[in-house]
């Protein structure tokens, strides 16, 4: 596994966890990492900056240009990346972070490996359909990043564990191959159980309304207790799971088109009230389509995500047994799959 190429040049105090391997460039060299990368193409945007396809010693990058009003937010993605074992096959993989400018003027960067197909959003709303393999794959793969970021590892090197606090279909990527990784750290805390400590202690309402948990639009989540923080997680990677089921052909039935989950009920950028009225006083929930329950595969992907978003944060499932679950739902259909090819005699 490749190991970090650099450290950021700058992170402020409070924000620093551990330090990096400390094998990174020496300092000089990282100070033309923003000088070196060229912009070839604007692949996104997000609430921080902007996201350009670009070239770095020959291959291609992508590059996060932050706004520069929000230093905190790249100087806090950085520091997460920077950690040791921060490196997973479902994790974006981090590069290397740079600022540079002077006075008025300060550009903010972190470079990561690029994914043409982009998010998962882009790809769902983009890709014709997914057979239930390949729908069952991505899935487990998301899974699997999720609840590597979730657990702590002991040691040294060692690991906290991260709560996201931003799953959404458009902050997970899709790279070729048809696995998932998990991106946009912008708004992740740590947990060690060593202090017992959250960093930074986080604010209630953040991350993206449509995707907020019960518990956060009636703000009885409590902010102290990490375990509702990776509750609220798994809430919102429940509507990735609904998100990703509508484009998998199933026998006998059509995909459904895209959609945002909630998007019948909430308009763009909808309001905490309205998500409040729809999610805790309706219960709503997105609606589970009749052709889903036709396969044992994808009915047990809908059991697994109708647990995931209970309102009761306790009830629901971890990223831990997701990936567990999701797993055994792999393996049993590639079996199957192999025996099914070889009966049709191929
Ligand atoms: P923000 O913090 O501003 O939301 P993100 O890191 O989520 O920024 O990136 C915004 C968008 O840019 C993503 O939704 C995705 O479409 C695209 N993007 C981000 N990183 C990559 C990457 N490494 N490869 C390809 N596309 C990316
Ligand atoms: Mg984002
Ligand atoms: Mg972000």
């Amino acid at each position: 596994q490749q190991e970090p190429m650099t450290q950021s040049l700058y992170s402020p105090p409070g924000l620093e966890f551990s330090s990096g391997s400390g094998s990174g460039v020496p300092k000089i060299v990282q100070r033309t990492i923003a000088k070196e990368v060229c912009h070839l193409q604007a692949v996104g945007r997000g609430r921080f900056g902007e996201v350009w396809r670009g070239e770095w010693r020959h291959e291609d990058v992508a590059v996060k240009v932050f706004y520069s009003t929000e230093e905190a937010s790249w100087a806090r993605e950085s520091s997460i990346y920077e950690q040791c074992l921060m490196r997973h096959e479902n994790v974006l993989a981090f590069l290397a972070s740079d600022i540079c400018g002077t006075g008025g003027w300060t550009q903010m960067v972190l470079i990561t490996e690029y994914h043409p197909l982009g998010s998962l959003h882009d790809f769902l709303s983009q890709q014709p359909v997914l057979t239930l393999g390949n729908t069952i794959r991505l899935l487990f793969s998301a899974a699997k990043g999720l609840a590597f970021l979730h657990t702590e590892i002991c040691g040294s090197p060692g690991k906290p564990a991260l709560a996201h606090r931003d799953i959404k279909s458009r902050n997970i990527l899709v790279k070729t191959g048809g696995v998932c990784c998990i991106a946009d750290l912008g708004l992740a805390v740590r947990y060690s159980s060593i202090n017992g400590m959250i960093d930074p202690s986080p604010p209630l309402v953040q991350g993206t309304k449509r995707y907020f948990a019960p518990e956060i639009l009636d703000s009885s989540l409590d902010t102290r207790c990490f375990e509702s923080l990776t509750q609220a997680d798994m809430y919102a990677f429940a509507l990735v799971v609904w998100e990703t089921l509508l484009r998998c052909r199933l026998p006998d039935s059509d995909p459904v088109p895209y959609r945002l989950p909630f998007s019948e009920h909430a308009p763009n950028d909808p309001s905490v009230e309205l998500m409040q009225s729809l999610v805790c006083e309706q219960a709503l929930r997105p609606t589970v389509c009749q052709h889903w329950l036709t396969s044992s595969y994808s009915s047990a992907v809908v059991e697994m995500m109708t647990e995931c978003w209970q309102h009761r944060a306790s009830a629901r499932l971890t990223s831990l047994r997701v990936k567990k679950c999701l797993r055994d739902l792999d393996e049993s259909f590639r079996r199957s799959d192999v025996q099914g090819a070889e009966a049709d005699g191929n």
